[in-house]
């Protein structure tokens, strides 16, 4: 197969099945051609990349030059970028193929892709006899909803608190959110810059490794991105677990976790042990902690990466007697409910009086969180495994999650704890609930030990 014959079929059955899903916000037929052709042109003077001629989608988070680049956020309406980010210029160089732009909750901030200016995605998944439209999860639903739906080879997403391993747990996908640093954040829109992380969202845990391998790279644009070498993810499938020390915290076992949840890490644990790994029980005691300081850092930065949409630079502008009105009423028509929500907390917990009550004391937590992963890595643990989401993928427009947004918060309960220390995560499929729709596992690791999170995910996927 050539790479515009691949491309061609991922064009049709975008075509056929993107209206239902609302996965892709753009797509870009005509770039996609170009690109190809010009795959193929290598592929035939020998001279093919690692991706040549793959087919991706890219969420609306990455900048793409010339091609609308809005975050789903009714605030950059029209803003198209002069400039590549750098994960995405690094696929492009290794030969892949852009499809188009992905739907994602508005700056990344949700748990469900309800949050879109473009409206929710729908998950490909239907529970065992119902007709019920499911999230696809979020922040990066339209990623994990195209994949899963075939409506690219791989997607690129983005995880600030679970962005890329919730999703990929509700759509039956395998996705990673490395070590902080292991990818640029340069033309990334930021959210909350000491939490973000780019990643892949793939099919297989295979295919996940050979993309984080391409995204991945020190540049001198992200001061925080590190110089280390990227090693061969792929190399690492099939090698023995013989040796290995997987923890299993206990403080991950939290009230009104649905039985079928448990019973799936039991199954993990099992089939590690069966790969030749030693289980040890540990404890991460901070754990508790760890939405409620979340949800004081993450608004804390987005509030401040948000100040830079004054309806001067960037996309929306809406007129106003002076230009403090015309701030006002910019924001006031460009940023959602979930967006505002976010900002006023973020201003709330940075303001002179609660400063120190809030931010100072979270940023305090957070270090904390981070010591109980070094003593139980000091301790000779090489990964710990847990559940990736408290449930499975929920209905659209659900009530009970529309009418008190901590709830929705509560998604994020195994995997904020992960950004807010810097470490890798893996999302791999498990298994199916009573329901028929896919669960998922996590697996943490030591910072910049993505190579045994592939390998120990390859046995359980
Ligand atoms: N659901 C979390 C939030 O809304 C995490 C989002 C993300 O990882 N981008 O903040």
């Amino acid at each position: 197969i050539t790479a515009i014959e691949l491309t061609e079929a991922y064009i049709s059955v975008i075509d056929a099945a993107n209206d239902r899903l609302n996965a892709y916000i753009k797509v870009t037929p005509d770039l996609a051609r170009v690109m190809a052709k010009n795959s193929d042109e290598r592929i035939a003077a020998g001279k093919a990349g690692d991706l040549e001629g793959i087919p991706l989608g890219i969420k609306d988070l990455f900048a793409t030059v010339g091609v609308h680049t809005q975050a789903c956020s009714h605030i950059l309406d029209g803003f198209e970028p002069r400039y590549e980010s750098t994960v995405t210029q690094n696929l492009w160089d290794d030969g892949a193929v852009m499809l188009g732009k992905l739907n994602m909750d508005e700056f990344a901030m949700g748990s469900s892709n309800e949050t879109s200016y473009y409206g929710p995605v729908i998950n490909p998944w239907r529970a065992a006899g119902s007709n019920q439209q499911l999230v696809p999860g979020g922040s990066s639903g339209g990623s994990a909803a195209a994949v899963a739906a075939h409506l690219c080879a791989g997607a690129t997403a983005t995880d600030t608190g679970g962005s890329i391993r919730q999703p990929a747990a509700f759509t039956g996908t395998v996705g990673i959110k490395p070590t902080y640093g292991r990818c640029s954040r340069w033309g990334t829109v930021a959210f909350a810059s000491s939490l973000d992380q780019a990643g892949p969202i793939a099919r297989d845990v295979r295919d996940a490794a050979i993309l984080l391998k391409s995204m991945a790279s020190v540049d001198a644009k992200d001061t925080t991105s590190v110089d280390l070498p990227v090693p061969d993810y792929e190399a690492a499938l099939g090698q023995s677990l013989n040796g290995m020390k997987i923890g299993i915290p206990n403080e991950y076992r939290v009230d009104g976790m649905p039985d079928e949840i448990e019973t799936l890490w039991r199954q993990g644990i099992a089939w590690l042990k069966d790969a030749g790994a030693e289980i040890v029980d540990i404890s991460l005691p901070h754990t508790k902690y760890a939405l409620p300081a979340y949800y004081i850092v993450a608004p804390a930065e987005a509030s401040s990466n948000l100040a830079r949409y004054d309806g001067v630079r960037y996309g929306l502008r809406v007129d106003g007697r002076d230009i403090v009105d015309m701030y006002e009423k910019t924001r006031a028509a460009g940023f959602g409910k979930e967006v505002k929500r976010r900002i006023m907390i973020g201003t709330y917990v940075l303001s002179a009086g609660y400063y120190d009550a809030y931010y100072i004391r979270a940023q305090k937590v957070r270090t904390l969180i981070k010591r109980d992963f070094e003593l139980a890595f000091d301790a000779g643990v090489d990964a710990i495994l847990t559940p990736a989401t408290p449930s499975s993928a929920f209905g659209v427009a659900d009530e009970n999650l529309a009418a008190d947004p901590v709830k929705m918060y509560l998604n994020d309960i195994f995997t904020v704890t992960v950004n807010m220390a810097g470490l890798p995560g893996i999302a791999v499929p498990a298994g199916l609930d009573h329901k028929g729709l896919p669960l998922g596992l996590q697996l943490i690791g030591k910072p910049f030990d993505e190579e045994t999170l592939f390998k120990t995910a390859h046995v359980i996927e």
